[in-house]
């Protein structure tokens, strides 16, 4: 029989420590140790903080390890656990998907305890881990062929209260865009579980083609912003600076809002991330490569919208999201 996934230390230890996550082997692969920092500072909110969810978003990693420099001199009560790489294989062959099983992580939630390693590795955080905190901020980036904003997404939430208190912590990052996000296709992703235990789930994203100096800084700002939110850290929170601006706005999208490629081709963004365009502006060009004669494709705003994502690698397949519009978000 298998062994049970396993700690190989007490969370409930005073203070600072440090040790593993066990995943245990299966059929498909050995044991995982995925390294766990842990930070009890006694009574205060509790909060789980997990890194490389998708494997080419390396943002997330980054920053969490960062925390663990200095948050052992920053956090002032409550607990904090961190995992800067839940998905250590997808991180290693930096690519969105498990290797070994080709599942989405964050589409396998809450896991099984017999499954293929993504599944297990989701039944490993969602037994041992997500009991012992009221809050995750789970650290994503928009990957290699997006540009997108520094932002904070949620999902709508029917649970009135807990939507509410989800954007509250959500603008609290501070970050340019706050988003709530609309799509078909939440079923098994690590914040449908979170919020159906009651957790306040905060999904911060930032997408910018490469992993850059300023990216990680801005990140880092809104991650900090959020424990002050917290009251974990104690400081002032401020906006991080984005496009020589400081400042944030609350935005809403629905999936009406995904504008798609009308064919195989070369995408040509046209508009970048938060430029407000009219109905009918160019948003892209898409560019069919079977011969130079071949007409080039406008692709227009359907309405007045703000431009939130931007697709910035080229080749696309037909019907493949190029852009992602939003608006205002209307409460
Ligand atoms: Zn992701």
């Amino acid at each position: 029989m298998n062994e049970a996934p396993h700690l190989t230390f007490d969370l409930d230890t005073t203070g600072v420590s440090t040790g593993h996550l066990v995943v245990p082997k299966g059929a498909d692969c050995e044991a995982l140790s995925l390294p766990v920092f842990s930070c009890n500072r006694g009574k205060g909110p509790r909060l789980l903080i997990t890194g490389g969810n998708h494997g080419d978003e390396l943002e997330g990693p980054i920053v969490a390890r960062r925390l663990v420099e200095w948050l052992p001199e920053a956090q002032k009560c409550g607990r904090i656990i961190i995992v800067p790489e839940i998905n250590p294989l997808a991180v290693q062959a930096w690519t969105r998907n498990t290797p070994i099983d080709g599942k989405n992580l964050n589409r396998v939630f809450p896991g099984r305890s017999d499954g293929s390693v993504s599944e297990r590795i989701a039944d490993a955080i969602s037994r041992l881990l997500l009991p012992m905190v009221d809050t995750i901020f789970d650290l994503h980036s928009f990957g290699p062929t997006w540009n997108f904003p520094p932002a904070v997404i949620t999902h709508p939430i029917a649970d009135v209260d807990l939507m509410t208190k989800t954007l509250r912590i959500s603008e609290a990052f501070k970050l340019p865009v706050t988003l709530l996000w609309e799509h078909n296709d939440t079923a098994g992703m690590f914040d449908t579980w979170a919020h159906s235990q009651g957790k306040i789930f905060i999904c911060a994203e930032f997408g910018g083609g490469t992993v850059g100096a300023e990216a990680l800084a801005i990140y880092e700002a809104g991650v900090r912003n959020g424990l002050i939110a917290l009251g974990l850290v104690e400081g002032k929170a401020e906006y991080p600076t984005f496009r020589e601006q400081k400042s944030g706005q609350t935005l809403e999208t629905n999936p009406s809002d995904q504008l798609k490629s009308p064919a195989p081709g070369i995408f040509e963004p046209r508009c970048s991330v938060l430029d407000e365009v009219k109905q009918g502006d160019l948003i892209g060009i898409l560019h069919p490569m079977e011969s130079l004669s071949a007409d080039s494709i406008d692709i227009r705003a359907p309405t007045t919208s703000i431009v939130c994502g931007i697709r910035s690698g080229g080749y696309v397949q037909g019907n493949e999201e190029v852009a992602s519009l939003a608006r205002p978000l209307a409460l």
